[in-house]
């Protein structure tokens, strides 16, 4: 099974960008995974954000964020009966858009996975997801959702309509 379809209810979207504005206050990217629980068939309900123990630094070639082995083992041991991590959720600086290194991150690699970038350090979700670029992994790579994204991942009516 690959095909999965998420609903992110806003109390766990207002978790995502009050972490993401946090860090990007000081400057700095952030990056968590979203753990998700099946309703039905392939459709998943957002449960929580976890933003792992994680290292951001800003400098002269730009930002960038890692989840340390303290965060994996956090994550590792995060998830409750049932969840699943699906999503992963990470800000940019600037534009939102899946950098080589983001191609390349290990914390979801499944079939199916999606990733959401919030630009301007996470401001950007006061716009709603349509903001966000959010991609998902197919056999030939992450690949943009563009005009199908609600076919993937909705979200609660703050995210969905912006404020
Ligand atoms: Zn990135």
């Amino acid at each position: 099974m690959n095909e999965y379809r998420v609903v992110l209810p806003p109390d766990v979207a207002a978790d995502v960008e009050t972490f993401l504005t946090d860090r990007g206050a000081d400057g700095l990217e952030g990056t968590g995974l979203i753990a998700c629980i099946r309703q039905a068939e392939d459709h998943w309900i957002a449960t929580r954000f976890v933003a792992p123990d994680q290292r951001a630094k800003r400098g002269l070639g730009g930002c960038w964020v890692e989840v340390t082995d303290a965060g994996k083992r956090q994550l590792a041991a995060g998830l409750g009966r049932g969840e699943r991590y699906l999503v992963r959720v990470h800000s940019h600086p600037g534009e939102a858009f899946h950098s080589d290194t983001d191609n390349c991150n290990p914390a979801l690699t499944f079939i199916g996975a999606l990733s959401v970038v919030a630009p301007y350090f996470g401001l950007g979700l006061r716009r709603g997801l349509d903001a966000c670029a959010v991609l998902r992994l197919t056999a030939r790579g992450w690949e943009p959702v563009d005009g199908e994204r609600t076919r993937w991942l909705r979200a609660g009516t703050d995210w969905e309509t912006g404020k």
